[in-house]
């Protein structure tokens, strides 16, 4: 097996990664290793289409970090850890500034200064963007600025297997070469995991890329790193309706609204200050009302509700939402300009991921591990996360993680490690490729769509959620029934399908066990059992490992509140 040496691996070539890269390479004797399974700019946050929180006042002067942490605070349903929320909010704006110096082509007011539309949950308009597409061009600016780091070595479409560690310390990773079929060791002083969300596990209805399948998360999770606050999925509201895909946040900041079936604008009846643009959760749940009492249009699962932008005009929709309209003629048949759009809620973001013990660094409970970007729960998100916080998140924490990365190398040496020890992973992927059995993979992955659909969705209750977790680990059993048939070493993609599965199987096992344990209701996790919020009892954070028979554990760690006693959540 081959081995090569880094100072530090990166895995991950997403807005998390990169940005965590750059900044451990600009001490040019350190070595960085950027693994990515897909072409780094082929990453989900090139999906990110309505823009990034930071309270610059350039449309109403009165914004503040302050306010910006407020409003994700109460957004989180008072879940967040209020210290790592005020870091993320202050150094937002300087963030903002290197990225347009960096050549992010942000949209602009007429004065030249970079424009900022409202968002869902924010005081003022505080979302910074280009047009609809700012994803994209934040990826793009960050993938040239990477490139042009000579201490930056990219292993494109590398696919990571494990993490090796000896408990206390980790020393590298095992990666699969997609391209030719060999395993690698890289070995690592440390170890940054950057490996975006696991929304995917909603199989059918999900905005997320299909890559999005929590490989990190499920890679930490085996190595025994907590996964913390994992019951909290985030529903965006405007999915379109036949496939799921976003619609983003930004049609209703720029004034759209939503209509039911007898074209009553609902959303006065369940947010009358803040009406479509209320959070994330408290949309999802009323247009899922909505269709529940018979006022979408349809009924079932292809039932929808209207998104209306018509009042727009042409010439808006053009020049601040071209993606979403174009999205909308190519999937849902319908011009936004001149028709209502059938959306309907669609799995979106995982507030959940491992567990980060200290926000300034990103350093995981494992020495030399740290997680950054979506893959991670620092958690500023609590249980609902506002619109255009990820991308804020991503930068603000990619970087400060790559400061104390770059330190901690200077300081630390080689762990030792033994041939044996990634030798595992290269005879697990032996096993597997010679695996006989009689599942079929698209089988497994569709009822598994089903099961976190139907029972640990947008509403759950004790019933709904014991059955997703006992069916969730009868199909975890069955994987191990899957063969992979195609037996070719180049580009196997049906071998990464089986590996994906897994991690998202073991994922959503692991969002079911902390739901079913959560018996009250906050921010994204709907308990129709438990439908108070209960600060008494669960204003705590929730952190799943496996025991040492493999066994899922839960424990609990309190939230860390510092200036906003937790209050009733009105919008
Ligand atoms: C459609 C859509 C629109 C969004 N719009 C917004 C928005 O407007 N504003 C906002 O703030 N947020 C938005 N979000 C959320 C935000 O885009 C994501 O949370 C964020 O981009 C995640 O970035 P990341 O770097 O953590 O992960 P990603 O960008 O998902 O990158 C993950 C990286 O990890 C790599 N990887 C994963 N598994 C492996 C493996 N096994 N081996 C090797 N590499 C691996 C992938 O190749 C990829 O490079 C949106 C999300 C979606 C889905």
């Amino acid at each position: 097996m081959e081995i090569k040496k880094y100072d530090v691996v990166v895995i991950g070539g997403g807005g998390a990664g990169l940005r965590t890269a750059i900044e451990v390479a600009k001490d040019p004797n350190i070595s960085v290793a950027l693994v990515s399974k897909v072409y780094p700019t082929r990453s989900h946050t090139g999906a990110a289409q309505g823009g990034m929180n930071a309270a610059l006042g350039n449309v109403i002067p009165d914004d503040s970090p302050e306010v910006h942490a407020y409003d994700t605070i109460k957004g989180s349903d008072f879940l967040a850890d209020q210290d790592a929320v005020f870091f993320m909010t202050e150094k937002a704006p300087e963030i903002i500034y290197e990225l347009d110096r960096w050549g992010v082509p942000f949209s602009r007011l007429p004065d030249g200064r970079i424009a900022q539309r409202p968002f869902g949950g924010a005081s003022f308009p505080r979302t910074v963007f280009a047009a609809d597409k700012t994803g994209h061009v934040l990826l793009h600016t960050l993938f040239e600025q990477a490139l042009a780091r000579d201490n930056i070595t990219f292993f494109n479409e590398y696919f990571l297997l494990d993490l090796i560690h000896d408990g206390e310390r980790v020393k590298g990773v095992t990666i699969y070469d997609i391209r030719n079929g060999e395993v690698l060791f890289l070995q690592a002083k440390a170890v940054v995991l950057a490996t975006g969300g696991f929304a995917r596990i909603y199989w059918f209805r999900s905005t997320n890329a299909i890559g999005n399948t929590g490989d990190g998360q499920a890679v930490a999770l085996r190595a025994g790193v907590p996964l913390k606050d994992m019951e909290f999925i985030q529903f965006h509201p405007t999915g379109l309706a036949k496939t799921g895909i976003l619609l983003s946040e930004a049609c209703r900041g720029e004034g759209g609204y939503l209509l039911n079936k007898e074209g009553e604008r609902f959303m006065k009846r369940y947010a009358p200050d803040k009406m479509e643009l209320a959070p994330r959760d408290i949309v999802s749940r009323a247009i899922e009302t909505e269709i529940r009492e018979g006022r979408g249009v349809g009924e079932g699962a292809r039932a929808y509700v209207y998104l209306d932008l018509r009042h727009l005009g042409e010439e808006k929709i053009k020049e601040r939402l071209p993606q979403v309209r174009q999205l909308a003629i190519d999937f849902e048949g319908v011009d936004p300009a001149k028709e209502l759009v059938p959306i309907r809620p669609s799995a979106h973001y995982c507030m959940g991921g491992i567990h980060v013990e200290n926000y300034k660094t990103s350093e995981t409970p494992l020495k030399g591990l740290y997680a950054v970007g979506e893959c991670a729960c620092v958690s500023v998100h609590g249980a609902n996360r506002l619109g255009g916080n990820s991308l804020t998140e991503l930068v603000v924490f990619g970087k400060y993680c790559g400061m104390a990365v770059r330190e901690f190398v200077k300081e630390t040496d080689f762990a030792p490690v033994s041939e044996s020890e990634p030798k595992k992973s290269e005879e697990f992927i032996e096993e597997l490729m010679k695996r006989e059995g009689n599942e079929s993979l698209a089988q497994v992955r569709a009822q598994m769509g089903e099961i976190t659909w139907a029972k640990m969705g947008i509403f759950r209750d004790e019933k709904s959620l014991k059955e997703a977790y006992d069916e969730l680990s009868e199909l975890l059993e069955r994987w191990n029934n899957i063969p992979v048939v195609d037996k070719a070493k180049v580009f196997n993609t049906n071998l990464i399908e089986v590996l994906e599965l897994r991690n998202m199987l073991e994922l959503a096992r692991v969002v079911a066990y902390s739901a079913l344990h959560r018996r009250e209701s906050r921010g994204g996790h709907s308990r129709e059992d438990y439908p108070q919020r209960d600060d008494k009892n669960f204003l705590k954070h929730s952190l799943v490992y496996y025991d040492k028979n493999g066994n899922l554990k839960l424990e609990y760690i309190p939230v860390r509140i510092t200036k906003y006693k937790p209050e009733e959540r009105k919008y």
